[in-house]
Order: C-alpha cells, then sequence, then structure tokens
C-alpha cells in the first residue's frame, strides 16, 4: 500500500497587530515559525487554523497572503459570514496565536506575451487583487471590477500597471452584479488574461461566457471559486474548468 501523503507541518503564529481597513476588512500582521516559508507568487493562498468554540479541533479555512515580509504575514479578513475563521478575526487582538500549513500555493504572474488583465472578483478576493495589481509592471493595462456588499469597504488599490477600478454594489444574488459586469465587459485588444475570484456558482457562469460566448482560450483564465453560497469551507481546487 503506498503511504498516503504526508500533511506538511502547522506552524505557529502570534498576532502582532490588528487595524480596521475598513467597516468589514480587518487586517492582522503575524509573526512566529515563518522561517523558510515561501509566499510564492502574488495572491498565493494558504490554510489558517483557528481556534474553534466548542471543539478542541481547529477550524481549517483558507486565505491570502496579503503581503510577506521577512518574519511578517499579512492577512485581510473580510467579515462576510459567521464562520469560525471570519468569528476569529473579528476578535483577534495582538497575542492571540493561530496555525498556518505548509507553503502558499498557486497566486498569479501574468503571461509575458500579455498586454491587458482583467480582474473580476468579489470582497473575499480582494485582498488576492491588491497584492497582484501592487506587483504588476508598469506597461500592463489591468482593469480591475470588483462587487463589494458595502460600497463604505472599497480600498485604495496600487500598481505600476495603468489601472481601472470600478467598483459594484451587491444586489439581488451575491455576485450578480458581477456576472453583469462580465457579460458586458469590453475587452482591450492584443492578447490578455482574466482573473476571476468569487462565489463557485458565479465564477462558472463568468467562466462559461468567457470561453463560450466570447472565444477566449482556457489558458488565458485564471478562475477560483472563493467560496459557495451554504457551504462551510468550500474546496480551494475549485476551478470550475471542469465544467468546460
Ligand atoms: C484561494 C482562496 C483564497 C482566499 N483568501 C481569502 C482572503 O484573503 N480573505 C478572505 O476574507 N477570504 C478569503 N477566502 C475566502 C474564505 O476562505 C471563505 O470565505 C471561508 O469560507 C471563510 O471561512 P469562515 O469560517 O468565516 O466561514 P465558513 O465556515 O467556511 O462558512 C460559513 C457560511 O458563510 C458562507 N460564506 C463563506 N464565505 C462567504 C463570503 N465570502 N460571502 C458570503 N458568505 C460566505 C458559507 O457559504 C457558509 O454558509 C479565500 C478562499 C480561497 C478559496
Amino acid at each position: 500500500m503506498p503511504e498516503p501523503p504526508k500533511r506538511p507541518p502547522r506552524r505557529h503564529l502570534t498576532v502582532q497587530s490588528v487595524s480596521q481597513l475598513t467597516p468589514r476588512l480587518r487586517r492582522v500582521v503575524a509573526t512566529g515559525e515563518l522561517d523558510g516559508w515561501d509566499p510564492a507568487r502574488p495572491g498565493a493562498h494558504f490554510k489558517v487554523f483557528v481556534p474553534q468554540p466548542g471543539s478542541d479541533e481547529p477550524a481549517m479555512r483558507t486565505y491570502t497572503v496579503r503581503r510577506f515580509e521577512p518574519g511578517a504575514l499579512t492577512i485581510d479578513f473580510a467579515d462576510h459570514s459567521d464562520g469560525p475563521a471570519t468569528t476569529w478575526a473579528k476578535g483577534a487582538q495582538p497575542g492571540a496565536g493561530f496555525q498556518i500549513s505548509g507553503m502558499a500555493k498557486s497566486g498569479f504572474v501574468p503571461d509575458p506575451g500579455s498586454a491587458w488583465c482583467v480582474f473580476l472578483a468579489d470582497h473575499a478576493a480582494l485582498p488576492a487583487v491588491a497584492a497582484i495589481l501592487e506587483s504588476l509592471p508598469a506597461g500592463l493595462h489591468a482593469l480591475a471590477t470588483l462587487e463589494l456588499q458595502d460600497p463604505r469597504d472599497a480600498l485604495q488599490l496600487e500598481s505600476a500597471a495603468a489601472l481601472e477600478v470600478r467598483w459594484l454594489t451587491e444586489r439581488g444574488e451575491a455576485c450578480e452584479q458581477l456576472v453583469a459586469a462580465a457579460q458586458e465587459l469590453s475587452l482591450p485588444d492584443g492578447d490578455g488574461e482574466v482573473w476571476v475570484g468569487c462565489e463557485a456558482s458565479a465564477m462558472r457562469r463568468i467562466r462559461a461566457h468567457l470561453l463560450h460566448e466570447r472565444g477566449l482560450r482556457p489558458g488565458a483564465l485564471h478562475t477560483r471559486a472563493y467560496w459557495r453560497q451554504g457551504t462551510v469551507n468550500h474546496s480551494d481546487h475549485d476551478t470550475g474548468e471542469e465544467d468546460d
């Protein structure tokens, strides 16, 4: 029998500082066992383990490397659910302990041949978009469309790229405005890529539209579900590709 794959060791971290960036976005900067930790590419994700009331086992959820400097990891937690990770982040104070596991995975670096990048995201994917935008080179055209439940959660996004940002406010179902924006989007001329991070069904509708109505090639699409309506701890492997 082959050995089951070993789980990477957990690293113990301590909250160093917290700040409320906007009414529903809380930043946690943590220090601790980060030696040799590699944040990989901008917008990469990893597992967070937070204490769970009423259980000896911590809850595991997926979060994004918002920033990594040797010895300090920054995570931005959106307040969008009553789940354990969101609840923990809302109450986190300096000195609180939590864990992360393994190395950060995936992330996004545009193809050198791309003239433009389009980003379609909701609040949960805002930290990833902010991190990726900060890494883009001058000369690239970046268009970011982001849907928020509360317009007061809009952030100043920074990029060396020529950046156009459009904020949408949720109406009706979550990510409905984002799907409509994707369907109306005018894509710039030349080669480019589209990055999508949002609710799972909305991500599938956007992916299907871009592939089948707009004729984008699969390699130009970087889609991932950041959560799923009604699902606890939705898989971080859900890219929608199996439905192509
Ligand atoms: C690759 C990746 C990177 C991510 N990075 C970040 C990040 O940096 N910051 C961040 O805030 N989130 C991020 N997320 C989203 C986060 O993992 C989920 O929102 C997660 O479900 C939150 O855990 P929880 O314990 O609060 O809620 P859970 O216990 O998982 O879920 C409780 C309930 O809340 C609902 N719910 C979960 N998320 C949302 C949401 N966004 N909006 C509305 N309802 C929701 C669920 O459907 C469920 O019904 C990321 C997800 C992925 C896949």
